[in-house]
């Protein structure tokens, strides 16, 4: 494949407010390659959740160019866009966004259902994806009979289902106690050492670090795009990880440059 998973060129994301205008992002440039683990840092309201929702094709921007995987996203009509949304993209909310009246099973099924994939198939991938985030015995817990750690992980699962392109995760640890926040970094670094992609916004130093990279915007624009100091380690960390599980090391997803060329 040539060129980056995601090249956004010139971003700029206006809400008119009444007679105001808000200017949520306001030029921004940015390229991530498949395999990244990048961190949007900044304060509130800079636009952080703005270009996640872009990003992730919840929302268009009012100008600029995303291209995702080469693809021009603003070229997509709404199947597309949605189509998009099911396959290249897993999110993870604060509020882990789960449907309250299903089960813990039945919540990691519903991206395959969208995606037309057999029941008999879509059971038996939802259940592997639950053992994988430690809840193989939780299948038949509603959301409000798990923790809000045991929610997240559902959401994680549910995320990685479709084997995304992008795993985008915004303040993901922002409704967690800091004991439950540290063990759904693990297991977002988990994900990242499979070889996902992973977009992590946060407000705190410490989460942020487990990133290979930290952008910070301010008023909808990049302050700093800059490497952290675990850009250098990764190999090390998934033959670590992969030793950890008693396995050889699987090949390594391609790597990308600690340091973005824009
Ligand atoms: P962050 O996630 O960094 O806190 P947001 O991306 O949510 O920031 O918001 C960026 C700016 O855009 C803020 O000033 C916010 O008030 C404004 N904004 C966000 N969403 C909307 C909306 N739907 N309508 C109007 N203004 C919005
Ligand atoms: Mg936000």
């Amino acid at each position: 494949m040539n060129g980056a998973l995601i090249e956004l060129v010139d971003i700029r994301k206006v809400y008119q407010m009444g007679v105001s205008e808000v200017n949520a992002l306001d030029g921004v440039s940015l390229r991530i390659e498949r395999g990244e683990y990048v961190a949007i840092m900044g304060p509130s309201g800079s636009g952080k959740s703005t270009l996640m929702n872009i990003v992730g094709c919840l929302d268009t921007p009012t100008s600029g160019s995303y291209k995702l995987r080469g693809t021009e996203i603003r070229d997509r009509d709404d199947d597309e866009l949605a189509r998009i949304r099911n396959q290249e993209v897993g999110f993870i909310f604060q509020t882990f966004n789960l449907l309250s009246r299903a089960d813990a099973l039945h919540n990691v099924e519903l991206p395959m259902i969208y995606a037309g994939r057999p029941k008999n198939d879509r059971r038996a991938r939802a259940k592997e994806m639950l053992d994988l985030v430690g809840l193989g015995d939780r299948t038949h817990h509603r959301p409000n009979e798990l923790s809000g750690g045991q929610r997240q992980r559902v959401a994680i699962a549910r995320a990685l289902v479709n084997e995304p392109s992008i795993v985008l995760a915004d303040e993901p640890t922002g409704n967690l106690d800091s004991k439950t926040g540290i063990e759904i970094m693990a297991l977002l670094d988990q994900v990242h050492l499979n070889g996902n992609t992973v977009i992590l916004v946060t407000h705190e130093e410490d989460i942020a670090a487990h990133a290979e990279r930290v952008v910070r915007l301010r008023d909808g624009k990049i302050e700093s795009d800059k490497a952290t100091g675990r850009a250098s380690s990764r190999d090390s960390r998934i033959a670590a990880s992969a030793a950890a599980r008693g396995s050889a090391p699987a090949a390594p997803a391609p790597t990308a440059p600690a340091t973005p060329e824009s």
